[in-house]
């Protein structure tokens, strides 16, 4: 039986970057996805965040045209709050081109990715898969998305607040206009969240996220009604491309690591519960999650783990998983209008300029990850 230091489940942007860091730290990591190839079968829309362009490197060439003005929309689509930065605040990526980066990054730093492998269970260090022989593994990195299997065998916390999205890309011709993101805030087609529009330079991305409860099977009823009515010009092909899935929106879990693997990424309920933005804490924990595993197995002290608390973390969210559940409030079409008028409003404006443009997204967990290791290098972009 193969036997590896370190199993990574789920070549996503969690996973490899995790494995990346980990196999530049000498270890023998082998990454394992269900999806055959990483270019299919994307859930996300793309979004990244100006904080995570400035402190990681993504492949420009994947990387669509800054973005600088929001549109929040009421309801009824009339008189929108419009919001400008001076500066780009989000690029929305191609995500088959990012995957594929990380992948090859995780490779030449000696990682092995193998692929159409669904992890099964792992029992003291023997792992079980659907498509390859079991392996044992030191320690397993659960990197499997908000409905993880690794946490549930490891017996380590699960997400139980979620919303679902759901969205569509259509072709977009080159313009010359600057990019918008076009946000809605509508309970009928987007209950507790909002349904959005933003183009990535090549594709118009329509979609809509909401409470999994509220939105019950009923999610991609809800998009093509927002799609219907959407709030930016569109072409008349396509859709080319639907994605969607689960977002994990209570927060960081708090028993996220144990002796024998830990969660990081969704698995983890690493997502800001008001923005729903994933990508940027896959990254920041990720580098947590690759320090404390590396220290854990080089040291073989248990006491390390304690430093990947999401207990810790999770304090940091107090705020957001608050204005999370007031936002889950608006219930009604009129509780939305009236909610605009505060939003229209100079500190309403400017609270919400803090929300979308401020540089408060996840904790960032790197001067502990440096604290943890110190020897090697701490990134190898
Ligand atoms: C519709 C939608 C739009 C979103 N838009 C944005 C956005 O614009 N910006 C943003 O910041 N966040 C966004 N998010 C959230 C963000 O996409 C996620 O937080 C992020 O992609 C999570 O990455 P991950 O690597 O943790 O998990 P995933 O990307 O979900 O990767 C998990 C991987 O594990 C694999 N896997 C699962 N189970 C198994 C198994 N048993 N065996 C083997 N492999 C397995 C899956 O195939 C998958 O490749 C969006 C989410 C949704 C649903």
């Amino acid at each position: 039986m193969d036997t590896v230091d370190v199993l990574v489940v789920g070549a996503g942007l969690a996973g490899l970057h995790t494995a990346r860091l980990l196999a530049a730290q000498g270890l023998d990591v082998l990454v394992v996805d269900r999806r055959r190839s990483l270019a299919v079968g994307i859930r996300t829309t793309g979004i990244f965040v100006r904080r995570t362009l400035d402190d990681f490197d993504l492949p420009a060439a994947a990387l669509g045209p800054g973005v600088r003005e929001v549109l929040l929309y009421p309801p009824s689509r009339r008189s929108p709050v419009r919001l400008r930065s001076p500066r780009d605040e989000y690029r929305v990526a191609d995500m088959a081109e990012i995957y594929a980066y990380g992948r090859h990054a995780a490779e030449q730093a000696g990682a092995r990715v193998l692929l159409g492998v669904r992890f099964l269970d792992v029992d003291d260090g023997r792992v079980t898969f659907a498509g390859a022989e079991p392996v044992t593994a030191r320690f397993v990195v659960g990197a499997d998305g908000a409905r993880s299997r690794v946490a549930r065998s490891l017996g380590l916390d699960v997400n139980r607040r979620l919303l679902v999205g759901a969205e569509m890309l259509f072709p977009v011709a080159a313009h010359d206009t600057a990019p918008t993101f076009h946000c809605v805030i509508d309970p009928r087609v987007a209950p507790g969240y909002l349904g959005w529009v933003i183009d990535d330079g090549r594709h118009a991305h329509v979609g809509v996220a909401g409470d999994l409860r509220r939105m019950g099977a009923g999610a991609r009823r809800h998009l093509d009604a927002f799609a219907a009515d959407a709030p930016a010009r569109m072409t008349a092909a396509g859709p080319v491309e639907r994605r969607g899935g689960p977002i994990p929106v209570g927060g960081v879990l708090r028993r996220i690591a144990g002796p024998a693997g830990l969660l990081v990424g969704d698995a983890a309920g690493a997502v800001s519960p008001l923005t729903a933005g994933g990508l940027d804490p896959c990254l920041r924990m990720s580098e947590l999650a690759a320090a404390v595993t590396t220290a854990y197995l080089k040291r073989g002290d248990p006491r390390v783990l304690g430093r990947y608390s999401g207990t810790d973390l999770r304090a940091r969210f107090r705020g957001r998983l608050l204005l999370r559940r007031m936002n889950a409030c608006i219930r009604t079409p009129a509780a939305a209008e009236a909610a605009f008028a505060v939003l229209r409003t100079r500190a309403g404006r400017a609270a919400a300029a803090r929300i979308l443009f401020g540089d408060g997204s996840f904790p960032d967990p790197r001067l502990t990850a440096e604290t943890l290791v110190t020897t090697g290098r701490r990134r190898d972009r």
